[in-house]
């Protein structure tokens, strides 16, 4: 395969909405991906959270490729084993009781608006509808997502938007407490914001949200779409702080790299939820459903006891490193606030160049290893990134 080829004809046929590293990936497995030319690369990124077994992962792989030379779509007509056996693993690992499925993050997002909606607007009247979500959050990129995110870079040009969203600064309880009048249907929150920089909410702030919406019936939806499935170090990141939310969403990394959003709700918000009320052709598909039933599966004690571990060496051990002033987040969910006016895309671009590969969240460098990382690769993407970042010209 030849790299040059490859990034040409994707720049001359696929629309440029992405600022793409000009890197042609060609095969992988574990941690270790090859580019086009053989060049060999750590991945500490996960396809952005979602490669959580790695690339390739041979259980993962032989889960999919079962169910795809037995049956690979049915529509939601019928039913299919993989689809129910998925919602089942997953209302136990979260004490939920639900499920919807659909395909990505932001359609789990737009499900979890409209049954926050629908069971307001059935219980308390059509004046409940509004949602607030947290500045500096990211829901997603369709119109009702994007409006929910609390980002205005995202929203330029982009409008009219729909109505009834509305913002309050992180942390401040304050502000959420004068916002939340009885024409709030849900309160949407990440528990640790991931696009916009890897800030973890304070734990006092996110148990006071939580009281003050169960007090009022308004439901607290959990966007775990980025922080669930493991990443950082319990299944969901809402049991680190010892929340219950009425609405959970997932996507990223329940697949294992096939794509899958999905909607856990309380039977009392799903009961509102009658026959025609939402839908999708590709949700609960039976083949990534299996796949993402392997990924399950294989998240048992021993696997998050070692997330846990490596999370605290590459932790440790990024502290010590040159120019890194902090380091935010949970878990396998880490960014690194850099020192000296060091900036992090430069930094991610040194990095592709020594063999690593990193993502950045706003001004932050921001690391998503696969959870399947070994104490061995933990010690080499810190030997890679100490070198880069001993090399760094500094501003003067
Ligand atoms: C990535 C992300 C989304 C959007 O997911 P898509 O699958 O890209 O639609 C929504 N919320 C959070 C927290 C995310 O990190």
């Amino acid at each position: 395969m030849d790299a040059k080829k490859v990034i040409k004809r994707d720049d001359t046929y696929v629309m440029h909405t992405y600022a793409r590293s000009p890197i042609a990936l060609a095969h992988g497995h574990g941690l270790q991906v090859w580019d086009a030319n053989g060049k060999a690369y750590l991945d500490f990124t996960s396809g952005i959270g979602v490669n959580v077994l790695g690339f390739t992962d041979a259980g993962w792989v032989a889960a999919v490729t079962a169910q795809l030379n037995t049956l690979q779509h049915s529509s939601n007509l019928y039913y299919t084993a993989p689809c129910g056996k998925l919602a089942k693993k997953l209302c136990h690992r979260t004490g939920l009781d639900k499920v919807f499925f659909g395909n990505s993050g932001a359609e789990a997002n737009e499900g979890a608006i409209k049954a926050a909606r629908k069971y307001s607007v059935t219980t308390y009247g059509p004046r409940r509808c509004k949602v607030l979500t947290l500045c500096n959050s990211f829901h997603g990129r369709t119109l009702a997502t994007l409006t929910a995110t609390g980002q205005d870079a995202f929203h330029h040009d982009f409008g009219p938007f729909p109505g009834e969203f509305a913002y309050v600064p992180a942390n401040d309880l304050a502000a959420l407490t004068a916002a939340l009048d009885d024409t709030v249907c849900a309160v949407m929150m990440e528990m640790v914001q991931g696009e916009g920089g890897v800030m973890a909410l304070e734990a006092d702030y996110a148990h006071a949200v939580a009281a003050l919406c169960a007090e009022k019936d308004v439901l607290l939806i959990v966007d775990e779409v980025q922080t669930g499935v493991g990443r950082t170090g319990t299944f969901l990141a809402a049991q680190h702080y010892g929340l219950q939310p009425d609405i959970v969403t997932l996507a990223k990394g329940l697949g294992g790299g096939l794509p899958i959003g999905a909607v856990l709700t309380t039977n009392k918000v799903a009961d509102t939820m009658g026959h025609g009320s939402h839908g999708s052709t590709f949700g609960g598909n039976p083949v990534i459903c299996a796949g993402a039933c392997a990924v399950l599966d294989k998240l048992d004690d021993a696997f998050m006891e070692n997330v846990n571990a490596c999370a605290h060496t590459l932790r440790e051990g990024l502290a010590t490193l040159p120019h890194v002033a902090a380091v935010s987040g949970l878990g396998l969910m880490v960014g690194i606030q850099l020192a000296d006016g060091l900036q992090a895309a430069a930094v991610r671009t040194a990095c592709e160049q020594a063999g690593l590969l990193v993502l950045t969240a706003k001004d932050r460098l921001r690391l998503l290893p696969p959870l399947c990382l070994s104490q061995a690769e933990v010690a080499q993407a810190l030997q890679i990134l100490g070198e880069v970042l001993a090399g760094m010209p500094v501003a003067e």
